[in-house]
Parts: C-alpha cells; sequence; structure tokens
C-alpha cells in the first residue's frame, strides 16, 4: 500500500515526501480510501499510532478537490469540526494540518480553540469564518453563542480521543454541539472503548468502517 494508491494527490504526496512518510501506518492504509469515499470510521488507535494523518491527509484531499461555492462578503461556511480533549491536541493537530496542508493550491483557513485562555483572539482569528476547526468542546460552544461560528454547514466531524472527551467530563458540551450538526460524515478514534464511548460511537456512527490497529 502506497499514499498513492490510498487516493491521494499530487500537493499532499509532495508535503509526505518532505516530512519523511514513506509510506502509510497501518492506520492510514485501513482508514484513508473509505474516508474519501464518505464513510463513518469507528477507529481503535492509540496516540504515536499515526492517528492524526489518517483523518488529517483526507479531510485535506476532500476540501481540497470538492470546492464548496462561496458568497462574497459572507462568512466562509465551516465544513470540517475536529473535537479533541485537550489544548495540546488542539494545538498538535493545528500544527499536522499546516505541515501537511504545505502544498495546497488553497490552503484551508484553519482556526484552533481551547479554554483557559482569552477568548478574544479566537474570535479575531474566526473573522470571515474558517474552513477547518480543530477545538475543545466548551469553548466551541462559547464561540458559538458569540456567534463567531455556526454549525450548521460542517461536512465532516472527528472526535479524536473519544474516550478522554467523556472522561474529561465533556458529554454534555458534546450532545449539545452534536445537536447543532446536520448530516455529514463522521469519524470516531479513540484508545479504548468502555460503554460510554461505545454508546457514543453507536449514536453518531452510522453503518462504519470499524478498525481495530
Ligand atoms: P500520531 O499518532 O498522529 O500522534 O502520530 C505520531 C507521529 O508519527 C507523528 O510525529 C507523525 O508525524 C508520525 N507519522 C505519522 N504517519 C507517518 C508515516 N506514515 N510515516 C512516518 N511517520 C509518520
Amino acid at each position: 500500500v502506497t499514499f498513492v494508491s490510498l487516493g491521494l494527490s499530487g500537493p499532499l504526496l509532495r508535503a509526505l515526501e518532505e516530512l519523511g512518510h514513506e509510506r502509510p501506518r497501518a492506520i492510514q492504509a485501513a482508514v484513508i480510501s473509505a474516508i474519501l469515499d464518505g464513510r463513518d470510521v469507528w477507529a481503535s488507535a492509540e496516540t504515536g499510532s499515526g492517528k492524526t494523518a489518517a483523518f488529517v491527509l483526507p479531510l485535506l484531499e476532500k476540501l481540497g478537490t470538492q470546492r464548496r461555492a462561496t458568497t462574497p462578503g459572507r462568512p466562509r461556511p465551516l465544513r470540517a469540526l475536529i473535537l479533541v480533549p485537550t489544548r495540546e491536541l488542539a494545538a498538535q493537530i493545528g500544527e499536522a494540518i499546516d505541515d501537511y496542508a504545505r502544498h495546497l493550491p488553497e490552503r484551508p483557513k484553519t482556526c484552533i480553540a481551547f479554554g483557559g485562555v482569552s477568548i478574544n483572539p479566537q474570535l479575531m482569528s474566526l473573522r470571515g469564518g474558517a474552513d477547518i476547526v480543530v477545538a475543545t468542546p466548551g469553548r466551541l460552544l462559547d464561540l458559538v453563542s458569540h456567534n463567531a461560528l455556526r454549525l450548521a454547514s460542517v461536512e465532516m466531524l472527528v472526535l479524536d480521543e473519544a474516550d478522554r472527551l467523556l472522561s474529561l467530563g465533556f458529554a454534555d458540551e458534546l450532545a449539545r454541539v452534536l445537536s447543532l450538526l446536520g448530516r455529514r460524515q463522521t469519524l470516531l478514534f479513540s484508545a479504548t472503548f468502555p460503554p460510554a464511548v461505545r454508546a457514543l460511537a453507536e449514536k453518531v456512527l452510522a453503518a462504519p468502517l470499524r478498525i481495530d490497529v
């Protein structure tokens, strides 16, 4: 299996080469084509497995090839939402997106949002909208209530480290976020699947591809 055979194209392949990613990790080989095909994914994957690239690469491929019409003067609609339990993970995913997107002809606008810091810079960075938001659930809802963001246009939702999202007490916020989303593709990654994570996966995923690496 190669990144080419998984369906990724030129600009992403160039970035992968520069970053020294020679061949796909197991989780990447297992999910990338399915994500490109629009399937939901239920993946059991640990940190260090290469799970970030497993969802970031197909997400960037899709945003790059399936452009959306924008209306001049209106904020660009949010297309992808990545929910994470911690600011560290949010920052790390933001960096991965920048790394992999470096050669895309139209780089997606990405905003990172987490609690525990002033909301103002995050409000500023969301002016004009964003294509991708990586956020912790509580701060995301704060941004929504400030009208900085609308979630109804989201095409792809990623729940990363879903077990930690729940164990850190984000269940209510998560439910509220889900209630604001419309029809979309959903990917759930978790190191462990205790009953609460299973229940969440069953609720949010439709006919998912199930992968255990
Ligand atoms: P993650 O599990 O997403 O935290 O990724 C762990 C590390 O593996 C990161 O530093 C990535 O840059 C690296 N990585 C991910 N995919 C590959 C790959 N196919 N080849 C080499 N390194 C990779």
